[in-house]
């Protein structure tokens, strides 16, 4: 597929127009584009991305933006509404997580544009505070598989990040390879609940005892599994416990616009004290503009997030999030268990709402060339090769999940009788080709160019 389907359909604008267009014909065309790119996942067949799916979810949440779209909610005096907004999105979340079981500090939060931003911010938190004790040369350990989000974080705060390796059939952080990684200079252990890959959660709890022990922090990345692994505990799920109930835990990052049901362009950091908060503020106070202060790394950003995210929460009440849980966790069962009916393909770890699998006879890309002609999307992983499928609501409607089974049943005989060839569809996160080991930093940088070609593909005609 071209990544310019666009460019011999309508027009490409490489100046502004000379006229402004009819703001109807303008909705008309973008009505087009938002019709046609919703049914690639409407029928259930692409892992995670679309969390809620509702279309009536998503109007609701698009009302509560448009009342605000236009306010700065950096400006409070302006819009108090917005703190309003802020400061119950984050309440509701440290409730969410048992911050009333902390008795060692004040926890607190901000409201973050996204997952990196969250942990971006939890980072800077810890060299922060680490600064403040002496430590110039600040280290962050992490198994393996958290989120490069960190790596981000720690690339943009100049930290040093250790990866330690996990154990390959838990899929968990090793935490004698976690503990042996940390020094004088490590400011954070980093855990997942769950991680991207296999949807599994690290082994939180001794964690926790060795951030203790160690005296360093324990950052929780609840990114993905924060606002439905709470829900799956409360079904009676035996998934560990995660959050501020465990006395190490410092921080955690959770995504309202993941299983928060909410716009893009949200999340919640919190934690656990707010001297952590405070070390991480930025102000100016001797600019000629004014004294000027925001709490994150946004300047101005839209009351209308903040507006649509605290409506999704308030709409949807515990019971909505525990109802959606629940569909979401039957039908993760069953896409599990017609999994597990194969004794070609094998589960990574112990898996929650989001599954991973390989194969031990055959590379597991041949499962994936074959179900993507069937519609199903999913996201390719390596070492090993597997794939993995984040169950969203749109897999809750009826028969997905039954769809998933007997399409799964055929790529198993098609893996098997096509073993000896080479898949076509490798190990990616955004469109990397696996195997690829020479150039593969030029063509990374390629595909981040290729987002932003402004000549669509077509050059200009001279
Ligand atoms: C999505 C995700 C992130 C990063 O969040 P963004 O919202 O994509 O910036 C971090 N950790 C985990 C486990 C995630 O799933």
């Amino acid at each position: 597929m071209s990544a310019y389907p666009y460019a011999d359909r309508f027009p490409v604008n490489r100046t502004l127009p000379k006229e402004g267009r009819d703001p109807g014909e303008i909705i008309d065309e973008l009505r087009t584009l938002a019709t046609e790119e919703d049914t690639s996942w409407e029928d259930g067949k692409v892992s995670g991305t679309m969390y809620c799916g509702d279309h009536d979810h998503y109007e609701f949440l698009n009302e509560a933006f448009a009342l605000f779209a236009h306010v700065n909610a950096l400006q409070r005096d302006i819009c108090p509404s917005a703190t309003r907004f802020e400061g119950e999105i984050i309440a509701m979340t440290l409730d969410l997580f048992h911050a009333d079981a902390v008795t060692d500090g004040t926890p607190v939060g901000i409201v973050t544009s996204g997952g990196t931003a969250s942990i971006a911010h939890a980072i800077l938190a810890y060299r922060e505070a680490g600064r403040a004790r002496g430590i110039t040369n600040p280290n962050i350990v992490k198994a393996e598989t958290a989120h490069p989000a960190f790596g981000k974080a720690a690339h943009l705060f100049g930290l040093e990040q250790r990866n330690v390796a996990i154990d390959p059939v838990s899929t968990k952080a090793d935490m004698a390879a976690v503990r042996a990684q940390i020094d004088e200079n490590t400011v954070a252990i980093i855990g997942s609940a769950c991680n991207y890959g296999y949807g599994t959660i690290d082994p939180i709890g001794e964690m926790s005892e060795l951030a203790v022990e160690r005296g360093v922090g324990l950052h929780v990345d609840g990114c993905l599994g924060g606002f439905i692994l709470p829900f799956g505990q409360e079904l009676g799920y035996p998934f560990e416990v995660f959050d501020y109930r465990l006395p190490g835990v410092t921080s955690m990052s959770s995504d309202t616009h993941k299983y928060g049901y909410g716009l893009k362009g949200s999340s919640v950091v919190t934690f656990r004290d707010t001297a952590l908060r405070r070390g991480q503020y930025f102000y100016e106070t001797e600019w000629t503009g004014g004294k000027y202060c925001s709490p994150s790394m946004d300047g101005s950003r839209s009351g209308g997030l903040l507006a649509a995210t605290w409506a999704s929460m308030v709409k949807l009440g515990r019971d909505g999030y525990l109802k959606y849980a629940k569909e979401i966790f039957e039908t993760a069962d069953k896409m599990i268990a017609a999994v597990r009916s194969h004794p070609e393909l094998r589960i990574m770890g112990d898996p929650t709402f989001l599954f991973s699998f390989t194969s031990d006879e055959f590379d597991i890309y041949h499962v994936n060339d074959f179900m993507k002609l069937r519609g199903w999307r999913f996201n390719g992983q390596q070492y090993p090769n597997a794939i993995h499928m984040a169950v969203t609501r749109p897999q809750t409607q009826e028969g997905v999940a039954e769809a998933f089974e007997k399409d799964l049943a055929e790529a198993v005989v098609y893996a098997t009788e096509n073993s000896d060839g080479t898949p076509d569809s490798a190990a990616i996160y955004g469109g990397i080709p696996g195997g690829m080991t020479s150039d593969v930093d030029e063509f990374i940088r390629d595909i981040m160019a290729n987002m932003m070609d402004e000549q669509q593909g077509v050059p200009p005609a001279s």
